[in-house]
């Protein structure tokens, strides 16, 4: 671009901005910043409108008009939405509609500006990787967030790579505690706590696929590998363009055949990779974690603790008339014990598995199964009900909120009788 077409873009921009930052901006100083935009090979329709959001002009596109829009411009509630954006990521998930299951897609979207999750209702014709046009989607709020739609009037249509400019790629340098569902492509070092080799089939091809865990000195986090990439346990590698992507609200690191692993000098040590020991409230902030200690107090026992029977098939519980998906069957017999534990900045569900629930009462499932389900339910009670348990496992999160997932669980509180009179009387007062 010439000087003389510089200074154009410079001036356009600069008559658009307020009096008070007229002044305090030269032409000239607009147009460096514009140039160096452009030398990231970023279109001058897009700096511009970078530049004139950075200055502080709505440049938000009106709804209903088929202009492209940046996902970190997108408003809720917009209609005849049109994006360029790589897919970061796109899964099935399964959810229930009116009773009956149904399959929708859900994924991560990416452009210069930022990501943003969406949700399809169909199976959209893109895959991972792939750059595209999206025409016709149309966003909503939900808990304050705008959500990306695509219903079944969204248009996809293929893209080049130069779609999107170079930037839109770059991987952004975080440690483990920073990685969130929503972070894109990242740059990292780490160190190979464990390894494991996996065959898969995907669309009927043998695959195979490494999995295991990742640690920094801020946490640990799980990835999955879909190349070779010669990780050994406990080697430190430095890790550029894998992405991230969530199960559960839970972020993984993906590796694929973009990214690029190598092993570095400089040893993270074992001893220095933290679990991260976190309040409640920070989990249900953070989304899903992998590998954090936490501790509360037991408030509630929930229905469905016990005994109960799971289906043969798929390990589901029974409901009464039998399984979800297998109908009558005859079920397994299993203990478990769901209940709800607050530390008085926030609350979480657990589930504790037959071992746990075993060790916790002090009985075995055998001899539960001999009670009546009342005396067991005040056994579960008395070793449990406002007693202190301090947890170690991960913490996944999805539509109903967040579920802990204890490896390992202990009763901290031994002093049982007044801490039960407490938080009877608390319970009384919220009342
Ligand atoms: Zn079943």
């Amino acid at each position: 671009m010439t000087n003389e077409n510089l200074n154009q873009h410079a001036q356009d921009i600069l008559s658009r901005l307020d009096d008070q930052k007229k002044k305090a901006i030269s032409a000239q100083e607009v147009a460096e910043e514009l140039e160096k935009f452009l030398d990231y090979g970023v279109p001058v329709k897009q700096a511009k409108q970078t530049l004139l959001k950075k200055f502080g002009v709505n440049t938000s596109v009106p709804p209903g008009s088929v202009e492209r829009t940046l996902l970190a411009d997108l408003q809720p509630n917009t209609r005849n939405v049109k994006l360029v954006a790589q897919v970061v990521s796109i899964n099935p998930k399964e959810i229930m509609v009116k009773g009956q299951p149904r399959t929708i897609f859900s994924g991560l979207l990416r452009d210069e500006s930022g990501t943003l999750p969406f949700t399809a209702w169909d199976k959209p014709a893109m895959n991972e990787g792939d750059i595209v046009e999206i025409a016709n989607a149309y966003t909503r709020e939900w808990r304050g967030k705008v959500q990306l739609n695509f219903g079944n009037q969204v248009m996809i249509e293929q893209k080049e790579k130069d779609a999107l400019p170079k930037e839109t790629f770059e991987p952004k340098k975080v440690t483990i505690n920073e990685i969130t569902p929503l972070v894109g492509t990242v740059e990292m070092s780490a160190k190979v706590l464990s390894v494991e080799e996996k065959e898969i089939m995907v669309d009927e091809d043998k695959k195979t696929m490494f999995t295991g865990i990742l640690g920094d000195s801020t946490g640990k986090i799980p990835f999955t590998a879909w190349e070779d990439f010669k990780l050994s346990k406990e080697s430190t590698v430095h890790i550029k363009g894998g992405y991230v992507k969530s199960f559960r609200g839970m972020p993984q690191v993906n590796l694929d055949e973009n990214a690029e692993v190598k092993k570095q000098k400089k040893q993270i040590k074992e001893s220095d990779i933290p679990t991260r020991s976190l309040h409640l409230f920070e989990l249900n902030n953070k989304q899903g974690m992998y590998d954090v200690s936490v501790s509360g107090r037991v408030i509630e026992i929930q229905q469905g603790s016990g005994i109960i029977l799971r289906c043969p098939e798929c390990n589901q519980v029974l409901r009464e008339d039998g399984c979800r998906v297998h109908g009558k069957v005859d079920g397994i017999p299993d203990l478990r014990i769901k209940c709800v534990v607050d530390d008085g900045t926030g609350s979480v569900k657990t589930i504790m598995n037959k071992d746990q629930a075993e060790r916790v009462i002090g009985k075995t499932m055998d001899e539960c199964k001999q009670m009546n389900p009342e005396e067991l339910h005040s056994l579960l009670n008395e070793s449990l009900f406002a007693r202190v348990v301090s947890m170690k496992g991960n913490s996944l999160q999805d539509f109903y909120g967040s579920t802990f997932l204890a490896d390992t669980i202990e009763v901290v509180d031994e002093d049982v009788k007044s801490k039960v009179d407490h938080v009877r009387s608390l319970l009384e007062e919220l009342e």
